[in-house]
């Protein structure tokens, strides 16, 4: 590991102030930073870490049943949170989907935003890869490729974002809080995770030296929490990304989808909202044709960037399956496997 310099400040000015330094890294939980500096992929000249900032770790109620989570709140202390779990139940299955429960206890909010899009080769600094070293090249391209993007990606970069709880707060209108040199700001979610294109090594919109200070959800986006799940279909059933995942939420009214929120993980080097598949639900009677219908619309675009051709498939499906789930009902108690097709689907009334 390289020598960095590691201050901790107690103000976000003075934490947003030190970030001005070139070479600087914010520290929060540290489950991806640490890990890519262990190997020599990240080599921040100073850390600043953020953990003793005043005001980040807190989960906040607005009137109107909309919630601020600040940057530091922890993955597991927000799901199993039972005023956001009863709102929010998609998020807390994908906050509980993710990872470990050891690294769950200490992962936080912002630090799930800002994981690194990657892949095996991102990892092996002995491979091309314009993501870590810009304009070196992407091993994957002509190799093991089977779980890259089937959607958004480009000839400089084909990995995929690794974050669940991404996923449904892409499809919930989330905006996230920044503090920077320039001041506040606020980016909508889903403006936040940048596509490859010909600059795969700039992935977030985040300006230099900015700093995420909270998430907020609006109540609108609580609507759905009856009929909202989410659904991860990976490899093995624990501490695995997800080969695709989807998130979906049903607004019911009179036997008729009033609004839908649908996402799809694992997919792209963002999570991937599905507003063709939400303008064919939005009205319609839910039925399986319907559901069909929608999942075609969500993978329209989508093609293989390798041997990657059967995802475009499972994702169909996926969408499909967390429809179904969805529409059955929220459970209400959280599925003994969270987000797993393993888990027994339930018709429980979920009481927001
Ligand atoms: Fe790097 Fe992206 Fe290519 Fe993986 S897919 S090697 S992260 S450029």
């Amino acid at each position: 590991m390289n020598r960095f310099e590691y201050v901790r400040p107690t103000t976000i000015a003075a934490a947003v102030a030190a970030a001005e330094q070139p070479g600087s890294a914010y520290l929060a939980a540290g489950t991806n930073l640490l890990d890519l500096m262990k190997v020599g992929v990240a080599r921040p000249e100073r850390l600043i870490d953020i953990t003793r900032l005043p005001g980040m770790n807190a989960i906040t109620w607005s009137q109107d049943g909309g919630v601020r989570v600040g940057a530091l709140v922890r993955n597991a202390d927000l799901a199993y949170d039972a005023r956001f779990q009863a709102a929010f139940p998609a998020i807390a299955e994908a906050l509980l989907s993710g990872a470990s429960p050891q690294l769950r206890n200490v992962a936080t909010m912002a630090g799930n935003l800002l994981q690194r899009t990657r892949c095996p080769y991102f990892q092996d600094t002995a491979s091309a890869c314009n993501r870590r070293a810009a304009g070196s090249g992407c091993d994957a391209r002509g190799g093991e490729n089977r779980l890259h993007a089937v959607l958004g990606w480009s000839e400089h970069c084909i990995a995929t974002h690794a974050s669940d709880v991404c996923v449904p707060l892409a499809a919930s209108d989330a905006v996230v809080e920044v503090q920077g040199p320039g001041g506040p700001r606020e980016i909508a979610f889903e403006a936040l995770h940048l596509l490859p294109g010909d600059t795969p090594h700039v992935e977030t919109a985040l300006r230099p030296g900015e700093l995420i200070v909270a998430v907020r959800l609006p109540a609108e986006a609580a609507a759905v929490a009856p009929h909202a799940r989410y659904l991860k279909v990976r490899e093995r059933t624990s501490y695995a990304f997800a080969v695709v995942s989807a998130a979906a939420g049903l607004e019911l009214e009179a036997g008729v989808v009033r609004t839908a929120r649908v996402a799809l993980g694992g997919v792209a080097a963002k999570p991937w909202r599905a507003r063709a598949a939400e303008a064919i639900l939005a009205g319609a009677e839910p039925s399986a044709e319907v559901f069909a219908r929608a999942a075609e619309a969500a993978l329209m675009d989508a093609r293989p960037s390798g041997d990657n051709a059967f995802k475009i498939e499972l994702a169909r499906r996926t969408v499909v399956r967390v429809l179904e789930q969805a529409l059955a009902g929220t459970p209400s108690v959280m599925p003994a496997l969270p987000a797993s097709p393993f888990a027994p689907s339930s018709g429980a009334t979920h009481a927001a």
